[in-house]
């Protein structure tokens, strides 16, 4: 596999790739994802259709109601003033009625119940007199045909309802229920691997020695993974030896689609995951003009694809949105997504220079008039604060207070 030609945006590093060049490798080496599996309706949800879905009925399935009312044939309605008719009988849903229409009658019906034999038109019953003696009195206002539902007006026996590919909402749950599937056949899921890299890392519930931190990648990995519906595979932390991790990566490349990593992808003295990388598969990209995130590998090996993810904690949101979600979601479905672009009022002025994509954390709010306006964080303010990034693109040299700019919404907020 070769390397792309690498585009030189950036005054910081000349041969840093810019974000959308970066994520165009990752669409070109990624092969989406074939096998299929049949899962029960309710674990369709959120997975994507492995065939088209084809109605094996009609829906709804009989002639019935559109409203409550009186079932009649059109051909006994007055053409003028009005006439009286005797209730014979009733029709409501699921209970259809076993008497066939007579001349001069009516049958009572009920929105959705089964127009009985002979008949073709529903008055409504707001249109009706109900006299003292129980018959009822009908003007010249009504017309042959109205307020019924035919066989096949929803969804016709044979139509294709959705198609393969396509991604089954809450809605589409609904629908393939209403064509009393109980199965569906669907693509299976990514399986995405991740470990953290790194000697300071200790995991919850060790002691803690002098310079160790705590493993927190782990556990923004996992749920940034949680919200993508793929299966989750926590390989847990890699000390940071080139056969430690050379061990690791052969082992997450037997389990796994995709393997993320965090940590040791700078150029220190510890950090072996691209050299590891290259010494068994390919690596396509090194530096990213972007900040955060700019070390950043993406590779192959044996079968999955790896993204070493920089170790500090906003770095690895930051790419995990950029680079890992867009490459999961064109793994899970075989179609790139279009980027919903949302813009907010900048609360404040933010000074930059041209060159490279900046990713800064930040709060959206909606205001009275129900505009949406942006602040940053603060540098000393959590992570958690934030509920989405401002991005600002490679050209832009900044920031006015009042200016319109692009938000990347973090996951739940829309
Ligand atoms: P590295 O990319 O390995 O040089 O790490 C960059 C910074 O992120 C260092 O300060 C690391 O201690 C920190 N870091 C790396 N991995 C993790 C992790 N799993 N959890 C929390 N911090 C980390
Ligand atoms: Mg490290």
């Amino acid at each position: 596999m070769t390397n792309r030609p690498t585009s030189c945006l950036d005054p910081f590093e000349a041969d840093a790739i810019s974000v959308a060049d970066a994520r165009q490798i990752i669409f070109d080496q990624i092969t989406p994802i074939q096998g299929s599996v049949k899962v029960a309706l309710r674990d369709a949800l959120n997975q994507y259709l492995a065939e088209d879905l084809v109605s094996p009925i009609n829906v709804p399935p009989h002639v019935n109601a559109a409203m409550d009312g009186y079932a009649l044939a059109g051909a006994d309605l007055p053409s003028e003033n009005t006439k009286a008719y005797h209730v014979a009988g009733a029709s409501f849903a699921g209970v259809p009625s076993d008497q066939s229409y007579q001349q001069g009658s009516v049958i009572r019906i009920m929105t959705g119940g089964v127009m009985p034999q002979g008949t073709d038109s529903v008055v409504p019953q707001e249109l009706v007199d109900v006299l003292d003696d129980g018959t009822i009195k009908i003007d010249a206002k009504q017309h042959t045909g109205q307020n019924v539902r035919h066989p096949g007006e929803d969804i016709q026996k044979g139509a294709t309802v959705l198609n393969k590919g396509h991604r089954i909402s809450a809605a589409d749950l609904g629908i393939i229920a209403s064509l009393g599937k109980g199965e569906v056949k669907v693509l299976r899921r990514p399986r995405v691997a991740f470990f953290s890299t790194g000697d300071e890392l200790k995991s919850i519930g060790e002691t803690l020695n002098e310079g160790d931190i705590y493993d927190s990648n782990r556990y923004t990995l996992f749920a940034l993974l949680k919200n993508l519906d793929v299966e989750i595979i926590d390989l847990g932390v890699i000390r940071d030896t080139q056969e430690e991790i050379e061990k690791a990566f052969i082992a997450a490349a037997e389990l796994a689609d995709i393997v993320i990593t965090s940590g040791g992808v700078s150029v220190g003295e510890a950090d072996f995951i691209k050299p590891t990388l290259k010494k068994l598969g390919d690596t396509h990209f090194w530096k990213i003009a972007m900040k955060p995130g700019r070390p950043l590998t993406f590779g192959t090996y044996h079968n999955s694809w790896f993204f070493g993810l920089p170790g500090n904690p906003v770095a690895v949101m930051v790419t995990f949105m950029q680079f890992v979600q867009p490459a999961v979601n064109y793994l899970a479905s075989g179609s790139i997504k279009p980027t919903l672009t949302i813009k907010a009022s900048s609360q404040q002025a933010i000074k930059k220079r041209p060159g490279r994509t900046e990713y800064i954390r930040a709060i959206v709010a909606q205001t009275d008039n129900g505009e949406l306006e942006v602040k940053l964080t603060g540098n000393l303010m959590s992570m958690s604060l934030a509920n989405c990034f401002i991005h600002l693109s490679s050209e832009s040299g900044g920031v006015e207070s009042g200016d319109l700019v692009e938000i990347v919404p973090f996951n739940n907020l829309i």
